[in-house]
């Protein structure tokens, strides 16, 4: 609907499309494939797969990949898997890497045309020729050499005669630009480096700002949206379009990056905490990584929505990550079936019940969707319940166990705590309850009331289960230079208990609610025949506000 202009880039493109300057939109997603992509990244792939489709347009996944020091397959095969599992198709597949032969055929026709030269300065001696915000650059004298010189050295940097840092080619721009970016840019440097799609065929690379306006102008790319650290680089975007000899007219526009509470967004930092063993590879529940999510329990639609519904802005701002997580319970809410688990479980003996007896109880699978049906629950003379379900010398307004005080159970009985079994130091390890078996859940008693309601498991066909618990990787009070320095040291709490013996037939990725523990996703990576492993997605309840 080209009417739509809920974001500033839909009425860019509207006009655009108004004034004839193209017949279809082509957008792109251009990650390096140095790491896995992130919720930032996600935000970027939102805006653009969706607006490709919403102009009937196209999308190309590009793999800008002219970097080959920090560039791997694994990276590249991640990427794709992350968008595919997001839900995208995308139109072509490019790797800025196959453009290298058209790349170096441009800058040969910039440097015929007296718009490059072969620098010999050291990178230091560039940097302070180049002159300050207040301070005109100073000219190189490699700035006068002849067409023929120029392009018979950047052949040599070509073949290889050259060591990594010897030379560079620089853009022949304008050397007192107020804006820095356009004092004469290398747009091509010397790295005798293997990459991971070209082997060793070339030993210069084009630089970013050099070789991004093309890689859009060579699809034909119309609207190249980017973060708005590249806002001062768009006069040399446009300057290397104009001067290709490439006939499109690629635009660039700059939005907000995501920037998120208690959260790293950046590769390089994530790729630190990965190397130093901060987390348990990228795919860590607790990393920001769309595959960290995704084991975490994320689904995509909850990753969209949180995507659109943050908008698209041109001004930075830091967004509260409870806001992702109020979406992944929006979109939990109806599906996940409900169930019961112990997490850290003491037993509980029901004294009055009869030895070896199980009953079923029959348990809505989700009361707020009634669709999803029943299930059976077992109940019998043994039990686990909460540790902190029970106090013996309880304050006031407790309302759980304690001596001589009475519970509900959820979807079964009233109990009355009596005994409190102990062992040698004084620990609890055991309460001895009555039941009373008019109670029962779904009967009608109306005879008294009680104030608390446990969850339970019942003991003897209980599935073990292993559960973690999750806190922010990151904490929120920023003292200290290095955000290693804000690594939360209990970001992860592994406890072991217990669930509904129907959750046996649970798969890697199922996600449940947990009576008043919160969502939980089946870990795809830890659990086992024989184990299952809970990943806590979030907690029940926010104090967050949308
Ligand atoms: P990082 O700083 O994490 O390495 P990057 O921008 O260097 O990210 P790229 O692989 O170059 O990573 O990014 C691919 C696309 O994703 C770019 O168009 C970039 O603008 C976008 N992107 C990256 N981070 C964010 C973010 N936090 N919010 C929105 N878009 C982002
Ligand atoms: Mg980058
Ligand atoms: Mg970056």
């Amino acid at each position: 609907n080209p009417n739509n202009t809920s974001n500033f880039i839909k009425h860019i493109i509207n006009e655009d499309l108004s004034k004839g300057s193209h017949n279809e939109i082509v957008t792109r997603f251009p990650p390096e494939p140095n790491g896995y992509l992130h919720i930032g990244h996600a935000k970027s792939i939102v805006l653009n797969f969706e607006l490709a489709k919403e102009y009937n347009g196209k999308i190309n996944l590009r793999f800008d990949d002219t970097n080959p020091l920090k560039e791997d397959q694994e990276f590249v095969d991640s990427i794709k898997e992350d968008i595919e599992w997001l839900g995208y198709e995308w139109s072509g597949l490019h790797f800025a890497s196959n453009y290298f032969d058209e790349m170096y055929n441009q800058a040969v026709i910039l440097i015929k045309k007296e718009l490059a030269y072969v620098e010999d300065l050291s990178q230091e001696e560039i940097r302070e020729y180049r002159g300050t915000l207040t301070e005109p650059g100073k000219e190189s004298p490699a700035r006068s050499r002849t067409v023929e010189e120029n392009l018979a050295l950047f052949e040599k940097m070509k073949n290889g005669e050259f060591a990594n840092g010897e030379k560079v080619l620089r853009a022949k721009i304008d050397m007192a630009s107020p804006n820095i970016n356009l004092r004469d840019p290398v747009i091509y440097r010397i790295s005798h480096t293997t990459h991971h799609n070209t082997g060793d065929t070339w030993c210069i690379y084009p630089m970013y700002s050099f070789a991004h306006p093309l890689e859009d102008a060579i699809e034909g790319v119309t609207h190249s949206i980017c973060t708005l650290e590249f806002q001062d680089q768009r006069p040399l975007y446009d300057w290397v379009v104009e001067n290709s000899e490439i006939d499109a007219t690629p635009k660039q526009i700059e939005f907000a990056r995501l920037n998120l509470t208690n959260t790293v967004l950046s590769k390089r930092k994530l790729k630190q905490l990965v190397d130093e063993n901060h987390v348990d590879g990228w795919d860590d529940p607790r990393m920001p990584t769309i595959s960290g999510l995704r084991r975490r329990g994320f689904t995509p639609e909850s990753i969209k929505t949180f995507c659109r519904e943050i908008g698209v802005a041109k001004a930075d701002n830091l967004v509260d990550v409870r806001m992702l997580e109020h979406f992944i319970r929006e979109d939990l809410k109806l599906t996940a079936p409900r169930t019961m688990s112990v997490l850290h479980p003491i037993k509980v003996v029901i004294t009055n019940y009869p030895e070896g007896e199980v009953e079923w109880l029959d348990a809505d699978v989700n009361p707020e969707n009634p669709d999803m049906g029943m299930r059976k629950i077992p109940f019998s003379r043994e039990i686990y319940i909460e540790q902190s379900d029970f106090m013996e010398d309880p304050p006031k307004k407790y309302f759980r166990l304690f001596p001589g005080n009475e519970v509900r159970l959820k979807h079964a009985y009233f109990i009355k705590c009596n005994d409190v079994i102990k062992d040698d130091e004084g620990n609890v390890v055991e309460l001895h309850c009555t039941y009373d078996p008019e109670t029962k859940s779904g009967s009608g008693f109306t005879g008294r009331k009680v104030k608390g309601t446990l969850h339970w498991v019942e003991a003897t066909k209980a599935q073990e289960a292993e559960f973690r618990l999750y806190d922010s990787l990151i904490e929120d009070d920023r003292e200290g230079n290095d955000f290693l320095d804000f690594v939360n040291p209990n970001s992860l709490e592994i406890t072991k208990g217990y669930v509904e013996p129907n959750m046996a037939d649970a798969k890697p990725q199922d996600k449940f609610q947990f009576f008043r523990h919160g969502y939980f996703n089946v870990d795809p990576k830890q659990t086992t025949e024989d184990l299952l492993v809970f990943n806590r997605i979030v907690e029940l309840k926010s104090s967050f506000k949308l």
